[in-house]
Parts: C-alpha cells; sequence; structure tokens
C-alpha cells in the first residue's frame, strides 16, 4: 500500500519523496518555516534539543 503526498494526496514521486512534486515540498517547507516564526517566545522548548546537538557536532 503506498502512500500519497501529505500536501495534495497524490501519488508520490520518488524523486520529490515524500511528495508529489517539488510544488508540494515547497509547499511544506513553506508551512514548517512559518511554524517556526509564529510563536517566537516559545523557541526555547524546540531550540535547546538542536543546540545541544550541534555542540555534540
Ligand atoms: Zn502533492
Amino acid at each position: 500500500m503506498s502512500t500519497g503526498c501529505p500536501i495534495c494526496g497524490k501519488p508520490v514521486e520518488t524523486a520529490f519523496r515524500p511528495f508529489c512534486s517539488k510544488r508540494c515540498a515547497d509547499v511544506d517547507l513553506q508551512r514548517w518555516l512559518s511554524d517556526r516564526y509564529v510563536v517566537p517566545g516559545s523557541e526555547d522548548d524546540d531550540e535547546n534539543p538542536l543546540s545541544e546537538s550541534i555542540h555534540k557536532e
């Protein structure tokens, strides 16, 4: 059973997994970025694990 594109539900194109096209990949990226910027005050919860892994290298 194959899963469809999480953005539009169309069959996934291997080159753009897990999306069906670059357009849908861009849409998902935009959602992800705007999600990060929407609550600047709560960044501590998300940033801590990230900066830890960066310091470990
Ligand atoms: Zn799509």
